[in-house]
């Protein structure tokens, strides 16, 4: 898992520098080093870690603003190394926002471990992505809700839809299978300040039902649960 995994420590103190590198490169990582704040800058642009060990107390520019400045330019998580405990809340806090810090002296398998944790959710973030992208369409047989183009197609053609009405399709569609009161549907589509009564929702059932049922009469896409709302059958 560590295998090619990039790491960059920047330490001006050479023997922690080469304790780090050593550690860090049995475990299989990739190691790069910079001894100062902006080589570390350097570094970084050229070599672009999967993760930097970064120390506070640094030559030429200091941790913090290379944490600053590398927010910026990437997302690489940032462990920073700190001597002094009244420094946390300053390096965790949101205006340099490193993403975990160790304080010195620490112990190396305490190092390795928050090396490791970090890359691992780095990964599941990324994976969560990955799962995010199919969402972005909601296929029911004919019909397909494109959510990232905010259009709807109907046997490959697109429906003109007025906002509500995608709006409300969408809350159908997403919760499909589901009966949904006409109060549930008016909080989630219209909002919970909206005026109008639960025949707003009725009324653009009625719209939807003439745009995607095949036979609005007799709708078997947004079906009537009497005397509580609607379900969409996906
Ligand atoms: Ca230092």
């Amino acid at each position: 898992m560590t295998v090619g995994k990039k790491v960059l420590v920047v330490e001006d103190e050479s023997t922690l520098v080469e304790t780090l590198e050593y550690s860090l490169t049995r475990q299989g990582y990739d190691v790069c080093t910079a001894t100062d704040g902006l080589t570390a800058l350097e570094v970084a642009r050229q070599e672009h870690p999967d993760l930097i060990v970064l120390d506070i107390m640094l030559p030429r520019l200091d941790g913090f603003e290379v944490c600053r400045i590398l927010r910026r330019e990437m997302n690489v998580p940032i462990l920073m190394l700190t001597a002094r405990t009244d420094e946390i809340d300053k390096v965790v806090g949101l205006e340099v926002g490193a993403d975990d810090y160790l304080t010195k002296p620490f112990s190396m398998r305490e190092l390795l471990a928050r090396v490791k944790a970090l890359l691992r959710r780095v990964r599941l973030d990324r994976e969560e992505l990955v799962e995010e992208v199919p969402a972005e369409r909601l296929t029911f047989r004919d019909l397909t809700i494109d959510l990232g183009r905010r259009e709807v197609l109907r046997e490959g053609k697109p429906l003109y839809l007025k906002p509500q009405e995608y709006e409300l399709l969408v809350f159908l569609a997403r919760n499909r299978n589901i009966v949904l009161s006409r109060d549930l549907i008016l909080e989630r589509v219209w909002g919970w300040d909206f005026g109008g009564g639960s025949r707003t929702v009725d009324v653009h059932v009625r719209w939807l039902r003439e745009k995607i049922e095949p036979d609005p009469a007799h709708p078997t896409r947004i079906v009537t649960v009497r005397g509580i709302g609607y379900r969409f059958e996906g």
